[in-house]
């Protein structure tokens, strides 16, 4: 007995299995919107809720939420994320579950492509898209979804040409069809998406970005193609290129032109200042062009807030076209150009976040080199809103807010690289009576094999950091320790130190790192606190 489709009429499954996905997205709107919500409708006003007391099986699933996954190439990291993937593959494998003796019953694999390639289009928008925006998803979620929307209208496509290109081959039609245009068309479309999937593949993204960047273009040549071959394909698509549109013509309009000062350090690490505008969220990046190195590419990367009225980009010189930058400015390419003054241009701030910064009692912030970025500008924007006079969260009712950082570095001269911002947010909390307090944990792994490896630390550096005097080469605030840090002893400490609050935690850095402080972070959520972790790997 040949197997039965879930739905015998093809362009109502379609139809149906849009509105599923459109309901998990809705669902992911339901666990960040509230909280969102709350914030808004409270002015922004601090809403933390202390002390706290959850019950066993809260903790026990959001231990399970927190754990690093065991399937990462898959799911980006965590349990919910394979939860996710298993409710969209089984809604593919649901609705794509047929017979499949007649050439029309190939046409499901055909609408099932329509409908995964116009969510794919809805959740492509990187800067405006409205499902951030609006119902706020986290901008990571939802990239997620437009890769796992792609593979599967990719996979789909692939099943529909196969089984009809192999049935007109048995019936010798091949040669009618290939001179038909509606065929014509749907071989171009399918063979645009086939481009467009394996140039996204992870190894060429990591490999040659450009290459995977620029073929993603033929997605309008899939779009043309595929709207043209099928009926109804416009109702798919439509929605998703319209959004697109109207986000590029935004991002057009809108994208600014300011002028940045450069100043270099050691670590090949180039700071670019801008003057006259400061983001208002916490975390949130840009995309930023640098017409002296091209007029064409743009580059993500964090906003970090400063006080008064700007912001500063911290661009770590690790691939080709960041290796530019650290040379922009110079009359000849092997000057360093610091106090130079560049033209940038920036669009953004852009992101949505899982966590709403500043609304717990206690921030743990985690990161890895130039991974500090995100950290220093959730550090920044909890401890200006506790001592600006201004917001409500400097008022004598206000909770005080605590912050404590690790960032673990290669070499201690790293740490100039933000000493001054470290300097001058930890003097404000210093003054913020009570508001807000900093704490700051800096490891130096230069004299280790590296992260990852055994290696103990040295206690008499150590010592030193016990002791108040800072090993030469950095003159910042907080304790400074050669070695490893031991996460969950860390971690541990914390919570001993805040019991009975929920702890916002932000990592950001090697893979390895985030893990471990995934683990640590499982291991020390427990009814009178969760540590509810956002991480950030710098990757798209
Ligand atoms: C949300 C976010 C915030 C970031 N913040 C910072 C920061 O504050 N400081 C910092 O030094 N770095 C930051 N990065 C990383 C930075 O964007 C990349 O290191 C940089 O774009 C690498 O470019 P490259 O060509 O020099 O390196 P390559 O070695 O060519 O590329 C390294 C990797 O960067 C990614 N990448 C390359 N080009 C692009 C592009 N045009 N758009 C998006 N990704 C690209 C690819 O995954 C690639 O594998 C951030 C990245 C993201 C996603």
């Amino acid at each position: 007995m040949s197997p039965k489709p879930v739905i015998s009429d093809r362009y109502a499954a379609a139809r149906i299995y849009f509105g599923c996905v459109m309901g998990m997205l809705l669902i992911e709107s339901l666990l960040h919107l509230p909280q969102y919500l709350m914030v808004a409708l409270n002015k922004r006003k601090p809403y933390v809720k202390a002390p706290v007391q959850h019950n066993g099986f809260r903790v026990f699933m959001h231990k399970i939420s927190t754990l690093p996954s065991p399937f990462p190439f898959l799911t980006a990291h965590n349990y919910p994320m394979f939860l996710r993937f298993l409710v969209f593959a089984s809604l593919n494998i649901l609705f794509g579950y047929n017979r499949t003796r007649f050439t029309a019953d190939y046409t499901l694999y055909g609408w099932l492509t329509l409908s995964n390639g116009g969510l794919t289009l809805l959740l492509a928008a990187r800067g405006t898209n409205l499902l951030s925006a609006v119902l706020r998803i986290p901008t990571p979620l939802l990239l997620t979804y437009h890769r796992w929307c792609g593979m599967a209208s990719f996979v789909h496509a692939t099943v529909h040409l196969g089984y009809t290109a192999s049935h007109n081959a048995r019936t010798g039609q091949l040669s009618r069809v290939v001179n038909n245009d509606v065929y014509r068309a749907g071989i171009i479309a399918w063979s645009a998406l086939a481009l467009v999937f394996l140039t996204s593949l992870r190894p060429i993204r990591r490999w040659c970005w450009e290459l995977f960047y620029y073929p993603h273009y033929l997605f309008l040549v899939f779009a043309v193609g595929a709207m043209y071959h099928a009926n109804h394909a416009k109702e798919f698509f439509l929605p998703g290129l319209t959004l697109w549109f109207i986000d590029r013509v935004w991002r057009l309009r809108h994208f600014s032109k300011k002028k940045a000062v450069i100043t270099h350090f050691d670590g090949s690490v180039t700071k670019l200042t801008v003057n006259g505008y400061s983001p208002k969220g916490a975390a949130q990046m840009a995309w930023v062009q640098f017409p002296g190195v091209s007029n064409v590419v743009w580059h993500p990367f964090t906003m970090v807030a400063r006080p008064g009225n700007g912001f500063t980009f911290a661009i770590r010189g690790l691939g080709g076209y960041a290796k530019k930058v650290q040379k922009l400015g110079a009359s000849d390419s092997s000057e360093k150009s610091s106090g130079s003054v560049i033209p940038i241009r920036i669009d953004g701030p852009h992101g949505v976040g899982g966590i709403e910064w500043g609304h717990h009692t206690v921030t743990v912030l985690v990161a890895g080199g130039i991974g500090i970025t995100p950290g220093i500008s959730i550090a920044s924007s909890i401890i200006f809103q506790a001592t600006n006079p201004s917001s409500p969260f400097s008022r004598a009712e206000a909770p005080a807010r605590h912050i404590y950082l690790l960032w673990i570095l290669r070499s201690l001269s790293h740490a100039s690289w933000f000493t001054n911002e470290l300097s001058h947010l930890s003097a404000l909390a210093n003054s913020s009576n009570g508001k807000v307090t900093f704490d700051i944990t800096i490891h130096y792994t230069s004299a280790d094999t590296g992260w990852g490896q055994d290696c103990t630390h040295d206690l008499a550096a150590a010592e030193r950091s016990l002791t108040g005097s800072q090993p030469s080469g950095y003159a910042g605030p907080g304790a400074v320790i050669q070695g490893r840090p031991d996460i969950l002893a860390w971690f541990n400490q914390i919570r001993d130190q805040r019991p009975h609050m929920d702890v916002a935690v932000n990592l950001c850095g090697p893979r390895t790192l985030i893990n471990s402080a995934r683990k640590a972070a499982t291991k020390m959520s427990w009814s009178g606190g969760l540590f509810k972790v956002q991480e950030e790997v710098f990757e798209l």
